[in-house]
């Protein structure tokens, strides 16, 4: 690890005060300044600063960037309301690093592609012009939707996919004020930029998530496929919502993780959910174009199908 400086920020405007990295909860970034994909100069830990709370009012859900993902995970304003979230959170990573991972650090944590983990191999998104080696290489875990001749790494967050889905923005703070994002225009496709990840400007810390209300996410779900049961990212992964009357799909979210180069939401498939009663011949109606525009890879061609069949499973539960 190379040295660098450490600050405790006891405040949000100290903390802005620094030109620096944000340490929250440690998971990713300590990580990644151990292998030494990351080298910052200056170190800001931003653990005490009171950015927590979870709360909901008519216009939705507000959740503080510093609370931890097991917390949110168990909260009653998340479990019930929102299940997708909660499921999402409670098939991320370990209880242990859930008990220390914060919400702002899981939106932000960088993809677990291992050429972008290994300094000692070329990574566009590490050193811009270097190379993706991915490509052509082990790629069985990549992206095949949003990818570029540049960067097919996955986003590595379930969270972000479930929050997609419901549509959710992010408070920014920075030293010309504050400001909202829609989360789903936070993330950026890499095109010949992968190194620029969202629209996190230097300097910008994320203070709260905010979930606008959705009585009916109530029905929803979260479906992850993983090579083992816990403690692995996803494969591809399915967040799922409907509101449903007289056995009719009125309204449908539906996002999916582990296929694309940022959450991907799937507005095809919930216009063709919509309008149709709720069931098996409906969802698989609905998923046939989900991975159109796909661009697989020689090691990950099953993951098209898997999609399909992934948002048919999150749809049979929620029918059951
Ligand atoms: P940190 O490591 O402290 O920070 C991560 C990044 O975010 C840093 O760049 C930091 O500067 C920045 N940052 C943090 N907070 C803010 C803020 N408020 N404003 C601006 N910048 C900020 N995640 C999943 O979604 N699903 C999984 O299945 C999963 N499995 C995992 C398995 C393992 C073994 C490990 C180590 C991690 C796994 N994770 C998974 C990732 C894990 O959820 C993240 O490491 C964690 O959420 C990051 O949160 P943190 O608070 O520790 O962030």
């Amino acid at each position: 690890m190379r040295p660098f400086t450490y600050t405790a920020a006891r405040t949000v405007d100290e903390a802005l005060g620094h030109p620096a990295t944000y340490l929250a909860g440690g998971t990713t970034l300590v990580d990644l300044m151990k292998l030494e994909v990351l080298t910052p100069e200056h170190v800001v830990d931003i653990t005490a600063l009171p950015l927590r709370g979870v709360r909901a009012d008519a216009r939705g859900l507000t959740i503080g960037a510093m609370e931890r993902m097991s917390d949110v995970a168990g909260h009653d304003l998340v479990a019930g309301p929102y299940p997708l979230l909660a499921e999402a959170l409670r098939q991320s990573a370990s209880p242990q690093i859930r008990n220390m991972a914060t919400i702002g650090g899981n939106l932000l944590q960088r993809t677990r592609c291992g050429y972008f983990r290994d300094p000692l191999t070329p990574c566009n998104k590490r050193e811009p012009g270097s190379g993706c080696p991915a490509v052509q290489g082990h790629n069985r875990g990549h992206a095949i939707l949003g990818t570029s001749e540049a960067c097919v790494a996955t986003h590595a967050s379930d969270l972000a996919v479930a929050l997609t889905a419901l549509d959710a923005g992010l408070t920014l703070r920075g030293a010309g004020g504050t400001r909202t994002v829609r989360l789903a225009d936070f993330y950026r496709l890499p095109g010949g930029t992968p190194h620029l990840e969202n629209g996190l400007r230097p300097g910008e810390l994320v203070t709260a998530v905010t979930v606008p209300a959705l009585p009916w996410a109530r029905r929803s779900a979260y479906v992850k496929v993983r090579d083992r049961q816990s403690y692995e990212f996803a494969l591809v992964s399915a967040a799922v919502a409907v509101n449903v009357t007289g056995g009719v799909i009125r309204a449908a979210r539906v996002a999916a993780g582990g296929v694309g180069t940022r959450p991907w939401r799937l507005p095809s498939v919930e216009r063709e959910l919509e309008g149709r009663p709720m069931n098996q011949a409906t969802f698989e109606a609905a998923v046939r174009h989900a991975a159109d525009g796909a661009r697989p890879l020689a090691h990950n061609r099953f993951k098209a199908a898997l999609l399909r069949r992934t948002i048919v499973r999150a749809l049979v539960r929620l029918a059951g």
